[in-house]
């Protein structure tokens, strides 16, 4: 997709619990057709960075705004409204309901709120946009790890956002899943959708992301195209620890 106007727009941004800087003056702008990759060694405040453009937690210092909407005041429950969803590392379906209406009850609190039975045809596209349609009918216990992870995409994208987190989507999986991980992510992107991955395979991101962000220590380190980012010396000492 082409590169269109600023998303996300953080300006300042800081967070801090008690004496511990997770993130410090960080600003970033966002475009729409981007595909970011963030990372940064352990403890460089990307979970934290995604919990404050997700809105589960609050900035410290500065202005976060997702298409135009401040959502440094907004409840948690409002995000897809502004027209961002995100996955946890840790996916937790409702295993009481089918594979489907695990999706459908996800886009009936979208942007556009409808019943359960118009849900579903819905769902169901969604389900293959993440080649999981053929376990429509199962119920989440079912699954395994990377097919829970291809659920929690396929609930998010559920809410037609404008801008996704990926938190970790491909932690755990083995080559082939990540290969099919990595197929999934494109087509998503290609559809219209702005996405951030967190990711520690940098292999992976080189070939995927349009522009890589990189933190460390709470401060934005780099910030570019893959190849600059990754050939920058201030980054190889980061993450080699030298
Ligand atoms: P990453 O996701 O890159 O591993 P985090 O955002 O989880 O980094 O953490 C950044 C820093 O903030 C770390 O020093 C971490 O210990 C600290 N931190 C994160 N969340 C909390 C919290 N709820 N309470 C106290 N410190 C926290």
């Amino acid at each position: 997709p082409e590169i269109g106007p600023v998303l996300v727009e953080c300006r300042g941004v800081a967070k801090y619990f008690g004496g511990v800087h997770a993130l410090e003056d960080v600003s970033l702008d966002i475009r729409a057709g981007e595909l970011i990759g963030l990372v940064g060694p352990n403890g460089s405040g990307k979970t934290t960075l995604v919990n404050l453009l997700s809105a589960a937690t609050r900035p410290t210092k500065g202005t976060i705004r997702i298409d135009g909407h401040d959502i440094t005041k907004l409840p948690p429950h409002r995000i897809a409204h502004v027209g961002l969803a995100r996955t946890y590392q840790i996916p937790r379906p409702f295993d009481s309901m089918t594979v489907r209406d695990n999706v459908a009850t996800a886009i009936m609190f979208g942007r556009t709120p409808m019943s359960l039975r118009q849900a579903r045809p819905l769902a169901e596209q969604h389900l293959a946009t993440v080649a999981l349609d053929h376990l429509a009918d199962v119920r989440p216990g079912r699954l395994n790890l990377h097919q829970r992870q291809l659920l929690e995409i396929a609930r998010a994208i559920a809410s037609d956002p404008k801008v996704l987190l990926l938190d970790e989507a491909l932690a755990g999986l083995n080559p082939a899943e990540i290969d099919n991980a990595v197929r999934v992510v494109r087509r998503i992107h290609r559809s219209g959708i702005t996405i951030v991955i967190v990711e520690h395979l940098l292999r992976v991101l080189n070939q995927l992301a349009t522009r890589i962000v990189v933190l460390d220590r709470g401060t934005c380190l780099a910030d570019g195209d893959p190849q600059t980012v990754m050939s920058d010396p201030a980054v190889v000492r980061a993450y080699l620890g030298k």
